[in-house]
């Protein structure tokens, strides 16, 4: 463990999908670092920690409630973490830190940062202030430059299991056991995206997206434009419909081969039957329109538009054999 060889690097970059943990494990360290209890006071040139910290002492309790001075976030505001919050930064970080043993600046979605805001950040990286250290965390690095991931220690992270979402959601959260396997199963890793979809009801929106596509799939033309602008609501609520129709397409696909493998297991039955009757093309022209939508959408074309183009296509030519 880097820590508690005392050899932290002074730039790390987390890499991984969001709601897994990065930000928390930054705090975790900061916490580690700064701990008064866990310190060893062995006498050394470098001052040494084991690895957890306390969680009690002063300086856990003001980094954990998000008060210690010496302890940076920075995160989009909007879209962008623009250059001039990077130039406040590196202006606090010209002072000596008020009493942290290691200053902790952690910068979220450092991919938001644009050019300008990237190459002052460098500057910093390339000569850290003492007792200083940069944590970026990132979904992915195509946005940030080879200049600043490279000066930083990349660590992986890997998407939650399932076993463990369904865990928390059921425990810290109170969701009930059967919604917390089939969102577990969704949630893509992600604990974040687990529990908005909890707190979101999600499951009921399923229910009500499958039962309309299920409607729709045998209905005349009429009932798929209603589902189309019930669907298409709130941008929101078509980019979450298409999601599931994602999962339900797949579903339709996996269950003739590996039904054990499908997403909407409470829905085993009617997937089965569905599925006899539908053919493999049309199954993944559908997702392909998917995903064409999904882009269209998040291109800022009209929602309501998008989604009838896409309900048509999906069930338009002869969906069922
Ligand atoms: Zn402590």
């Amino acid at each position: 463990m880097l820590i508690s060889k005392g050899a932290v690097p002074h730039g790390m970059l987390f890499i991984g999908i969001n709601g897994i943990g990065k930000r928390t494990t930054a705090l975790a360290l900061a916490k580690a670092l700064n701990c008064t209890h866990s310190r060893n006071e062995e006498p050394g040139p470098e001052v040494y920690h084991t690895a957890i910290p306390c969680g009690i002492c002063k300086q856990c309790k003001k980094i954990e409630s998000g008060v210690h001075p010496d302890i940076y976030f920075l995160e989009p505001q909007g879209q962008f973490i623009k250059v001039d919050r990077i130039r406040d930064l590196i202006a606090n970080l010209a002072m000596k830190p008020f009493e942290a043993e290691v200053r902790v600046v952690v910068i979220s979605d450092a991919m938001a940062m644009n050019v300008q805001a990237q190459n002052a950040l460098l500057k910093v990286l390339e000569e850290p202030p003492p007792r200083t250290i940069i944590i970026l965390t990132a979904t992915n690095t195509t946005d940030l430059l080879p200049t600043i991931s490279s000066r930083c220690q990349q660590i992986q992270f890997a998407p939650l299991s399932k076993n463990f979402i369904e865990k928390k959601l059921c425990n810290d959260y109170g969701i009930d056991a059967k919604a917390a396997i089939i969102i577990a199963e969704i949630a893509e890793g992600s604990l974040d995206k687990a529990v908005l979809m909890a707190k979101k009801g999600w499951i009921n929106f399923r229910d009500l997206v499958i039962s309309g596509l299920e409607d729709a799939q045998e209905g005349s033309s009429g009932i798929r434009m209603s589902l189309a602008l019930k669907l298409s609501a709130k941008r929101d609520t078509a980019v979450n419909a298409l999601d599931v129709t994602a999962s339900w397409l797949r579903d339709l696909m996996v269950i003739k081969y590996d039904p054990e493998r499908i997403t909407n297991k409470d829905w085993m039955e009617r997937l089965e039957r569905l599925s006899e009757k539908a053919e493999e093309k049309t199954i993944l022209n559908g997702l392909e329109a998917v995903y064409e939508t999904r882009k269209r959408i998040e291109g800022n074309a009209n929602t309501r538009l998008a989604m009838e183009v896409f309900i048509l296509k999906l069930f338009g030519q002869g969906w069922i054999k």
